[in-house]
């Protein structure tokens, strides 16, 4: 499953490759990916001028002038592909555009999601409007979020990765973040204390900056804009790691099930 920094990864691409380009031409193949898809899709984007793109979470957003924003979500299985003489198996929308780019959606498993709205109400579309912290801002530190976690009985990374209160943390994230800020991922998320939620917040960025500077980090499913597999896994110091030792102190990494996921930990190193 694409995760922030692949998504992150893939707005760069989209950004450098279609600002400014006007909408040529519309290829819708289904009436839904997952939800059903904006009525009347290429009437509304034909003619328009890409001004940018942008990422709210795992959404994101192509900025259309004058006033309108196109939400994508990759899903499950969700890929954006440029190019291409022929549609792709699973491809449901493709968008041309005026120097003969085109772009192709393609989602097997239609997981993904396509909607529309107006730029002025953005950030209060249903999909948007509950988000939590966005950890690659420049306002997330140790204060956001342990403003985030106050008052916060679950452990401390299943809250990590609720959407509610930090967007884009996922599985492999979240189990390197805590690892590098020295907590243990059992912790209760509401009794951290400031210096250690300073550490944990720098330690979000730091791993997210690095899988996206690595061009993600998904194993399987996921290929970038451009065609290439990110390889943030050779960074991983804890992550699917169980029983070797942990890069700092040597202690067998310990793998535990929380909230149905897998977490990756040393119990030395983490308190
Ligand atoms: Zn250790």
């Amino acid at each position: 499953m694409p995760e922030l920094p692949e998504v992150e990864t893939t707005v760069r691409a989209l950004r450098a490759r279609l600002t400014g380009r006007r909408v040529t031409g519309v290829v819708q193949r289904r009436a839904d990916i997952r939800f059903p898809l904006p009525a009347g899709l290429e009437a509304s984007l034909v003619g328009r001028r890409v001004a940018g793109f942008g990422r709210r979470a795992k959404y994101i957003l192509g900025e259309l002038e004058p006033d309108r924003t196109l939400l994508l979500h990759l899903g499950m299985s969700g890929r954006l592909l440029f190019d291409g003489e022929v549609p792709w198996p699973h491809e449901h929308v493709t968008l041309s555009f005026d120097d003969g780019t085109t772009l192709r959606f393609v989602d097997p498993r239609r997981f993904g999601m396509l909607d529309l709205c107006d730029t002025a109400g953005l950030a209060f579309h249903r999909w948007l409007g509950h988000l939590g912290l966005e950890p690659l801002d420049p306002g997330f530190d140790g204060k956001a979020l342990l403003g985030a976690l106050s008052g916060r009985r679950t452990a401390l990374k299943v809250a990590l990765m609720d959407q509610r209160l930090v967007v884009g943390v996922g599985n492999i994230y979240a189990s390197e973040s805590l690892f590098r800020a020295r907590l243990s991922p059992m912790r209760t998320a509401g009794h951290l204390k400031p210096r250690e939620a300073d550490r944990l917040a720098a330690a979000v960025r730091e791993v997210l900056e690095e899988a996206i500077a690595a061009g993600g980090s998904s194993l399987r499913d996921y290929v970038q804009a451009d065609g290439e597999l990110g390889n943030f896994q050779r960074n991983f110091r804890v992550y699917d790691r169980a029983g070797e030792p942990c890069p700092a102190c040597g202690t067998a990494v310990e793998r535990i099930v929380q909230g149905a996921r897998a977490t990756y930990f040393c119990p030395r190193c983490q308190r």
